[in-house]
C-alpha cells in the first residue's frame, strides 16, 4: 500500500455529521477517468479526496490528496481506508461485496450496496427492474447449453449472449443468428453464468443520468442520444430530440429506477427506443457514466458535481442545460500515428478538451473526450465531430 500525497485525518471518524461538508474526505474506489471528474469537482468545492485501486499515478490519483495502491481484496487495506475518510463512492460496479461491506463497517457506501449488488450482474439487475414492473429487453438465465437451446426456441432468432458478470462495452457478448452455433457460443462463456437477450432492432441508443439525494430529492439531465461504434460509445447529444412524450416516459422510468434500488447518488440508465416509440432498459450503472459527460460544459452542475451533492447528503444542483451539446470521445486509435494535433483543435472556440492522464494509448481505449456547445444538437455534433477529426488531419 502506498499513500504518494499524504493527507491528514478527517475530524469526523466516528461521529459522521449529516450532510457531509466541504473540508472532508470523499473516498472513491476504483482510480479511472469517472473518479478523476469526480475528484476535479470535489476538490473544486474545497472537499480532500482520497483513492483506492490497485493502481499507481492513476487518472484519480493524479488529482487525489491521497492515492492508496492495495488489491479490492486486501480487506485490512480496505478498512484502513475507509476509517480515513468521511463517505466513500465508487466508479466502477465491481466492487467485490466483501470490499463494499469493509467500508459500511466504518463510514457510508454510496449510492449503496444493494444496487451494487443488483447492478454486478445481468440476470439480477434484470430481475429486479422487471419485479419493478419496468421494461427490459426480453431475457432469459442461460447456465448450460440446454439453457441455451431453450432460451433461442423461446425468445427467436437474433438473440445477444451476454456473461452475467464483468462485460462491458460488448466485451463477453456474442450475437447469435442461427441455431448452428449454439455449444460454439456457450462454450465461449467458458462455462461462466449467462444471460440469453433478444436483439432488440432499435430506432435509437438513449440514456438518462440522475441522481437521488438522501431525502429521496431527484434531479435528471433529460434523455441523451447515444451513438456506438464497435459496442463503444462513440458520440452522445443532449437535449434529446426525441419528443416530449417518450422523454416525459424515459423520465418516469428513469425515477423509478433510483426508487425502486434505493439509489443516493447517480445513476444512469440506458434505454433502447424501438420503432413503435417503447423503450426498453437495456442497462444501468450505478455512477456518473459516459453519456453524461457533456454536462460538465453544458449544464449548471455537471453529474460529478451531482453526484458529490447526492453522497454529500447536500441539496442536488440544477441540471439545467445552458446550451445544447455534443460529446465524442476520444479513443486511443487517435494516437496511432503520433500524438494529436492538440493545437488544430483548439481553433474550435466552442470545443472543450477533456484528458484522462493516461500514459498509454491502446486502440479502443478511452483517452480522454470533447464538448461542443452550439445552437442546436445537431450543430453541436457536427462541430465535436469536426474537431475531432481536425486532431488526425495535419493539413485541416
Ligand atoms: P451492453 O454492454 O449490454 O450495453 O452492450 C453494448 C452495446 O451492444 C449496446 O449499446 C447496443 O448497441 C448493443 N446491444 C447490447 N444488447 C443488445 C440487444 N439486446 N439488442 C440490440 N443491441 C444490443
Amino acid at each position: 500500500m502506498t499513500n504518494t500525497h499524504p493527507i491528514s485525518q478527517s475530524s469526523h471518524l466516528t461521529a459522521l455529521p449529516s450532510p457531509i461538508l466541504p473540508g472532508a474526505i470523499i473516498g472513491i474506489l476504483g482510480s479511472g477517468q469517472l473518479g478523476r471528474m469526480l475528484a476535479i469537482a470535489a476538490r473544486t468545492m474545497g472537499y480532500r479526496v482520497a483513492v483506492f485501486s490497485p493502481g499507481s499515478s492513476t487518472p484519480t490519483g493524479q488529482i487525489a490528496n491521497l492515492e492508496v495502491t492495495a488489491d479490492y481484496n486486501d480487506l485490512d487495506a480496505v478498512r484502513d481506508f475507509a476509517q480515513q475518510v468521511d463517505v466513500v463512492t465508487y466508479e466502477f460496479e465491481n466492487v467485490p461485496a466483501a470490499t463494499a461491506a469493509a467500508v459500511a463497517e466504518f463510514v457510508p457506501l454510496r449510492p449503496g450496496t444493494h444496487v451494487l449488488h443488483v447492478a454486478q450482474n445481468r440476470l439480477r439487475e434484470k430481475d429486479a427492474l422487471a419485479a419493478a414492473g419496468l421494461p427490459v429487453t426480453p431475457y432469459r438465465p442461460v447456465r448450460s447449453s440446454a439453457d441455451l437451446e431453450r432460451g433461442v426456441a423461446e425468445l427467436g432468432l437474433p438473440c445477444i449472449l451476454k456473461t452475467a458478470e464483468s462485460g462491458y462495452d460488448g466485451k463477453g457478448q456474442v450475437r447469435l443468428d442461427s441455431a448452428e452455433n449454439l455449444s460454439v457460443a456457450w462454450h465461449a462463456m467458458q462455462g461462466r453464468e449467462a444471460i440469453l437477450e433478444s436483439f432488440v432492432p432499435f430506432e435509437r441508443e438513449l440514456s438518462v443520468v440522475a441522481a437521488r439525494g438522501s431525502d429521496g430529492a431527484f434531479a435528471h439531465y433529460g434523455v441523451i442520444e447515444n451513438d456506438h461504434v464497435n459496442h463503444i460509445l462513440d458520440v452522445s447529444t443532449a437535449p434529446s430530440v426525441v419528443g416530449v412524450a417518450i422523454s416525459a416516459e424515459a423520465e418516469r422510468l428513469t425515477r423509478a429506477v433510483l426508487k425502486t434500488l434505493d439509489v443516493v447518488g447517480v445513476l444512469c440508465v440506458e434505454y433502447f427506443l424501438t420503432g413503435d416509440g417503447s423503450l426498453l432498459i437495456n442497462e444501468i450503472a450505478p455512477r456518473p457514466h459516459n453519456s453524461g459527460h457533456l454536462t460538465i460544459d453544458a449544464c449548471v452542475t455537471s453529474q460529478f458535481e451531482q453526484q458529490l451533492r447526492a453522497v454529500c447528503g447536500l441539496p442536488l444542483g440544477s441540471a439545467d442545460f445552458h446550451a445544447p451539446a455534443a460529446m465524442v470521445n476520444l479513443l486511443g486509435d487517435l494516437w496511432q500515428n503520433g500524438e494529436p494535433d492538440w493545437q488544430a483543435l483548439c481553433t474550435f472556440p466552442r470545443v472543450k478538451l477533456h484528458l484522462y492522464g493516461k500514459q498509454e494509448a491502446r486502440i479502443g481505449r478511452k483517452m480522454g473526450h470533447i464538448t461542443a456547445t452550439a445552437d442546436t444538437t445537431t450543430h453541436a455534433k457536427t462541430i465535436a465531430l469536426r474537431a475531432r477529426h481536425a486532431l488526425t488531419v495535419a493539413s485541416y
